[in-house]
């Protein structure tokens, strides 16, 4: 068998697997590296809340020591703890009682499930580790997109780097990987040609991704006057093709599409009910004549409302990681 396809089936997500099952398999043969792969995630986690307050902030990650935003008291150690503080103290600050964003337990929780996710899916080798590189920066995006509407740099371009790497030790398996050899008539050992077509892999899915979100952004701009995407979504989709090449990066933007637009239809249809309701109460319409107005004014608040769009690219990614492979496989045998 050709070298690249051995390891992908070792290392990617070849193998159809019912996902919860193989994670309790996991935590049974390894116990002790499960509990430490979720402790490192909530420690991670933890780093990642500092990242997602400061980053879009211009602040620096490293120095002054956390702080309670509202009376400046520094956060002892054993109030940092991740979790368990925020548990402990009711979500406030120990000394001036402000509240805390329960944000801080979720990205803690998420980031140790996560790491422990990557573990009990790809076992001991570096596929665990760049599944957890690639889940640490996107929950860091994700969150920090649905605050801010900003996708850090700091994030972005070192993941993009982390990702062709990473491709040189943990194959892609894409396009290039499964067509490529074939036509260069390779040999059989070639450990070289199995790294290169898989960074090839992972700059086609960049390069083709990145393209793709600036082609739609620019056509977006011409046609309503306004920035529907901004340049963070296109470096976020450069890092993003990295990481799932070609196939499941086309997959990504589909479905964070989809997501997009559904969420966004949502919106307007809640607007659209409480506005209705709104003016029946306050200015005593008539069902239809509010139901219209209401119609308008919700429209207006979707055109003028910018959509986390990193937010949905993020997930489906993270989704697409995981789960893409046997998505496509499923889709083209059902076809
Ligand atoms: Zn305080």
């Amino acid at each position: 068998m050709y070298p690249a396809a051995r390891v992908a089936t070792t290392y990617n997500q070849a193998e159809p697997r019912y996902f919860p099952v193989y994670i309790w398999t996991g935590l049974a043969v390894d116990p002790l590296i499960s509990a430490a792969a979720f402790v490192l995630g909530l420690a991670f986690g933890s780093f990642l809340n500092v990242c997602i307050y400061r980053m879009p902030r211009g602040m620096s990650v490293v120095r002054p020591g956390s702080a309670c935003p509202q009376c400046g008291e520094r956060i002892r150690f054993y109030d940092n703890l991740p979790v368990l503080s925020w548990v402990f103290l009711r979500g406030r600050c120990r000394r001036c009682s402000a509240p805390i964003t329960p944000r801080y337990a979720v990205v803690e929780l998420l980031t140790g499930l996560l790491f422990l996710v990557c573990y009990g899916h790809f076992g001991p080798s570096l596929g665990t580790l760049k599944c957890a590189v690639l889940g640490f920066l996107l929950l860091g995006l994700i969150f920090t997109d649905a605050e801010t509407h900003l996708l850090p740099d700091k994030l972005t371009l070192p993941g993009l780097a982390f990702g062709l790497v990473i491709s040189l030790f943990v194959p892609v398996n894409d396009l290039a990987s499964l067509l490529l050899p074939g036509v260069f008539q390779v040999p059989v050992s070639s450990d070289i040609s199995w790294r290169l077509f898989s960074l090839i892999d992972a700059l086609l899915g960049s390069a083709v991704g990145a393209s793709f979100l600036y082609g739609v952004g620019a056509i977006y701009l011409r046609w309503r006057g306004v920035e529907g995407m901004g340049f963070g979504d296109v470096k976020l989709m450069a890092m993003l093709g990295a990481f799932l090449g070609l196939r499941l990066t086309m997959l990504t933007i589909l479905a964070a599409s989809l997501a997009g637009s559904l969420f966004g239809l949502w919106t307007v249809f809640v607007v659209w009910v409480k506005r209705t309701a709104r003016r029946k109460q306050l200015f005593h319409e008539s069902g239809r004549a509010a139901r219209r107005r209401a119609w308008a004014s919700a429209q207006v608040a979707l055109r003028r409302h910018q959509m986390p769009f990193g937010v949905f690219l993020g997930a489906t990614g993270l989704l697409a990681f995981f789960f893409g492979q046997q998505f496509l496989r499923w889709y083209w045998r059902s076809l």
